[in-house]
């Protein structure tokens, strides 16, 4: 890469939370973004706060499980920003209950966005980053990998994405791309506060609670998510490749 040239980060599911802040810092690492969630409006703010810092970003709205409308989005991005080099695989959604209370769409809803979700846009982007010589792949898991109550859809999901990730480290190793897995413990996020608001608790009294079986003694925040993956996708981390980093202010059982 000549020093002249950016490289292109798309960031999924970044209106919001933990896809804000890392699109955000990826910016300030001098990336060009692109910012992609459900609904391109709803990435407005994200957008902004990366252009009134100097940065370049576009606002793409698309749903990550649907091929044709992934393709669009990273046809569009190459034209517009670059050829993306960068992925995080971050959109998400929650669809929790416990197994015999499940529905089937419950179930095939978390795993097309996960999982079906991050295959699709590393398939589309992976072209560019072969063309390149160069890419980074970081895939959001979870400690609900682990396994979690309430969880089986979304524990298996996270779960796949480790053995997805490492599995893309292997095939695409030799074309310059690393793939990584970043797993959060408990951060505070919608997703987080709808879980609070789905067990009947005010979100702060939520939080606290968390924070007292986490050994750092508080809960996450979406900067300390941006941070790890941040690193993954340096220039410097060409060598660090199929890993699976939680952060969750401690270890895990
Ligand atoms: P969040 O605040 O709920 O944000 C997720 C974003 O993804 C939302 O803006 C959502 O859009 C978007 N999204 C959902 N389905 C999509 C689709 N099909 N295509 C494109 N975008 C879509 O969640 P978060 O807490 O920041 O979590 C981000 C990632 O980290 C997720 O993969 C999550 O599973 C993982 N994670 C979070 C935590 C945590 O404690 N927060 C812990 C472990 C792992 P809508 O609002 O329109 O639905």
């Amino acid at each position: 890469m000549s020093t002249t040239e950016q490289r292109v980060a798309v960031v999924t599911g970044a209106a919001r939370g933990i896809g804000a802040a890392t699109a955000v810092r990826l910016a300030a690492e001098g990336r060009a973004v692109a910012v992609i969630d459900l609904d391109e409006a709803a990435c407005k703010d994200t957008v902004e706060q990366i252009t009134a810092a100097g940065g370049r970003a576009i606002a793409v709205g698309c749903d990550v499980s649907d091929e044709a409308q992934v393709e669009a989005a990273v046809a569009r991005i190459a034209g517009e920003l670059g050829a993306p080099t960068i992925l995080v695989n971050n959109a998400g959604v929650l669809r929790d209950n416990l197994l015999f209370k499940m529905s089937a769409s419950d179930w095939d809803t978390v795993m097309n966005v996960h999982l079906r979700g991050a295959f699709l846009m590393s398939k589309a982007c992976q072209k560019h980053m072969v063309d390149a010589g160069f890419g980074r792949i970081v895939n959001l898991s979870s400690s609900s990998a682990l396994g979690n109550r309430g969880q089986v859809n979304y524990s298996a999901a996270k779960a796949g994405l480790q053995g997805f990730t490492k599995t893309l480290a292997k095939e695409l190793g030799k074309f310059g791309v690393t793939a990584n897995s970043v797993a959060p413990g408990f951060i505070a996020t919608e997703m987080t506060k709808a879980t609070a608001d789905r067990v009947g608790m005010g979100f702060d009294d939520f939080k606290a609670a968390a924070a007292t079986q986490i050994p750092v003694a508080r809960v996450g925040e979406p900067d300390d998510i941006a941070n790890a993956i941040a690193f993954f996708t340096g220039e410097a981390a060409g060598f660090v490749s199929g890993q699976v980093l939680y952060v969750a202010g401690g270890p895990l059982d």
